[in-house]
């Protein structure tokens, strides 16, 4: 993929070259039936892998599968059926995540705290182990990588437990790392704001309770960023690929930001 002339513009997949460096693997993706999963998986498929997608809804795509990746019993059967129908599995992306709410710690219910850590933290544990039990096993080693956020690095007012989660995901991936070396690499991604139903139900919630349009406080969000707007989820989709590619075979233990410039910025 070439870079856009402009870094406040994005031309779109159009750009993309031709694809194949992972011909021959099979990969899987959580969260992958929209938003960044879905960017990922479409990438990789372009890329020449064959590729799964797990979300709780599941999908009518005969490689999409229904999964909670809370549910251990049932992030094992999906793993286990990938890799007998495929026959291998070389990429796990643990990102199926939620933001269901932005709450100050001294009105935050133990409830929700608990859902956030459960799906953003403990759903990538399971789907990490699990993918990681096969890779090992098939001795041809393998890539996994997380999608983490800009609150793996910060915390967020409002947003202590998913900040707490994605923060927890660097012990997780930085320790899988050092125990899977030298066959597997196992790495994160850290996005910034990128425009997905996820940060549209962020903008509607804080817009609520400010009363005041979604389209100020996605305003507010791009005037922060140095790039000056959202990122696309295709241009997260990019470096997924290129950790799961060759190229990357010597980066482990690694989390790659993709923010704008917003971290910097702050
Ligand atoms: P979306 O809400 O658009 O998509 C999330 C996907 O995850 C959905 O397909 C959903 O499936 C799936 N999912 C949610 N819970 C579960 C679960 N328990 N088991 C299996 N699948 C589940 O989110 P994004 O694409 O924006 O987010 C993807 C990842 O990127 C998340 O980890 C998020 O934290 C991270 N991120 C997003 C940013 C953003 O601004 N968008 C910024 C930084 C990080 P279903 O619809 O079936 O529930």
């Amino acid at each position: 993929m070439t870079l856009p002339r402009d870094p406040g513009t994005y031309e779109g997949t159009s750009q993309l070259d031709g694809g194949g460096r992972l011909v021959g693997k099979t990969a899987v993706v959580t969260g992958g039936a929209r938003g960044i999963g879905a960017a990922i998986a479409s990438r990789f498929e372009h890329e020449g892998a064959t590729t799964y997608r797990i979300d709780v809804a599941g999908g009518s795509d005969e490689r999409s599968l229904q999964s909670d990746v809370t549910d251990e019993a049932s992030v094992e059967d999906a793993m286990e059926k990938i890799l007998v129908e495929s026959g291998r599995l070389d990429i796990c992306v643990a990102n199926a995540g939620i933001s269901p709410t932005i709450t100050h710690v001294t009105d935050l219910d133990a409830d929700m705290w608990r859902r956030v850590i459960n799906v953003n933290l403990t759903g990538v544990f399971l789907t990490l182990r699990a993918a990681a039990r096969r890779i090992v096993r098939a001795g041809n080693g393998g890539r996994l990588i997380a999608t983490g956020s800009v609150g793996t690095f910060a915390g967020m007012a409002g947003g202590a437990a998913y900040s707490s989660a994605k923060f927890g995901l660097r012990g997780l991936i930085q320790s899988m790392s050092l125990e899977l070396a030298p066959s597997v690499t196992v790495n994160m991604v850290a996005p910034g704001d990128t425009d997905s139903m996820m940060n549209t139900e962020v903008r509607e919630f804080i817009a609520e309770r400010r009363g005041v349009t979604g389209d100020e406080i996605r305003a507010g969000m791009e005037a922060r960023i140095p790039v000056g707007r959202l990122a696309d989820p295709a241009e997260i989709a990019g470096a997924f690929a290129w950790l799961a590619s060759d190229e990357a075979a010597y980066v482990t233990g690694s989390v790659l930001l993709i923010d704008g410039g917003w971290l910097l910025a702050r």
